[in-house]
């Protein structure tokens, strides 16, 4: 049977199920956030690939 962590592979653990840890299902969690925005909320980049470009 395959019980393991979706994100890491480990045993699962009851408590964080499906998660093996609180931390796997908080980058579970983050995914989900990022995939249902679609934008990268952290970290701010300086490069703009919309910005009208001058070659
Ligand atoms: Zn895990």
């Amino acid at each position: 049977m395959s019980a393991s962590c979706p994100i890491c592979h480990k045993p699962r653990s009851v408590e964080y199920r499906p998660f093996c840890s609180r931390r796997c299902a908080d980058v579970d969690l983050q995914r989900w956030l990022v995939g249902a925005y679609a934008v990268p909320a952290e970290e701010e980049d300086e490069s703009r690939p919309d910005d009208s470009g001058e070659f």
